[in-house]
């Protein structure tokens, strides 16, 4: 009898497993289509100087538009896409998509772009990157690379080599989400990192809990230190970009200053950056 259960659970066990793995296979297929097919588009979120609260740029993060389910976000999907490679066309499709937008935009504002530590792992990836500029005319120091700490965790000297390429012909460098990775000071040092990007969930805590502005302001005095600009994420309310502007951060982003949104939805007139400014 305890034999048959047993065997009873091993099937409804094993048919979650195969259904999981189906349902993920089909995500895979559809997410390979979606490249092919150029399903997949990239959306456009503004970041201001936190002084003059003057528009300087946006970052580019990519959305899945697909033909059942709607759009989907980037969450749901990039995790897969790194499991299974797919990351690599996807970094190079936003890539290339986010150069040739930025290239159509006013000369004072710069694209940022997150790469994944896969893409890391590709020999090419200069090559790459110096292709996606050289063919839609994008000046490189109009472009910026997000990284996350994960890629520093591995490969070091590898990536310091590439990190230094990337400086030498004018790409700005961000440590992307700063503060909820290993956040091993030492990286701080040993990593040509323009600019810092503070993790929203500390943004978040600002305003009902004081002693986040020690952490922000120990981060911004560091940042001096080391000769990089500082930007705080998720930025939601006046009352945190206030704050965040007297604990002296460089840059604001988050829906207080807009949306991710397409491309075509961006306004690029002088009105827009003088409402900001206003603001
Ligand atoms: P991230 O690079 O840290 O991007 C910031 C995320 O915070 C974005 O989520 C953005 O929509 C969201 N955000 C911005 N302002 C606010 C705010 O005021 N409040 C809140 N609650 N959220 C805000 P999104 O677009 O869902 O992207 C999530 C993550 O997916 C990104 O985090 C990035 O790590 C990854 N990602 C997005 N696009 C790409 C890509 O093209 N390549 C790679 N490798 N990763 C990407
Ligand atoms: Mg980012
Ligand atoms: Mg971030
Ligand atoms: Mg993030």
């Amino acid at each position: 009898r305890s034999k048959s259960a047993g065997r009873n659970c091993f099937t409804v066990y094993d048919e979650a497993m195969s259904a999981e793995l189906e349902a993920r296979n089909t995500l895979e297929g559809d997410l390979r289509d979606a490249i092919a097919r150029c399903q997949l588009e990239v959306h456009y979120q503004p970041f201001v100087d936190a002084a003059s609260g003057v528009r300087r740029g946006f970052e580019a993060l990519v959305r899945w538009r697909h033909p059942s389910r709607g759009l989907i976000p980037p969450d749901q999907f990039i995790p897969l896409a790194e499991e299974t490679g797919l990351i690599v066309p996807l970094g190079e499709f936003v890539l290339r998509r986010a150069c040739a937008d930025a290239a159509g935009w006013p000369s004072d504002l710069t694209v940022a772009v997150n790469l994944s530590p896969i893409q890391f792992k590709e020999a090419e990836l200069f090559e790459m990157i110096c292709a996606a500029l050289a063919d839609s005319g994008l000046p490189p120091p109009r472009l910026e690379i997000e990284i996350t700490e994960s890629v520093l965790l591995e490969r070091g000297v590898e990536n310091l080599a590439f990190m230094e390429r990337l400086k030498s012909i004018g790409i700005e460098l961000a440590l992307d989400d700063f503060g909820t990775g290993y956040s091993s000071l030492s990286y701080l040092v040993a990593f040509p990192f323009d600019k810092i990007k503070i993790d929203k969930s500390f943004i978040r805590n600002l305003t009902h809990q004081p002693r986040s502005s020690a952490i922000i302001s120990s981060i911004v005095t560091l940042a001096r230190g080391l000769d990089m600009s500082v930007t705080a994420e998720g930025v939601e309310t006046a009352e945190e970009f206030e704050r965040l502007r007297t604990l002296g951060v460089n840059f604001a982003q988050g829906y207080l200053f807009g949306r991710p949104q397409p491309v075509g939805e961006i306004e690029l007139d002088a009105a827009e950056s003088s409402r900001l400014d206003a603001a």
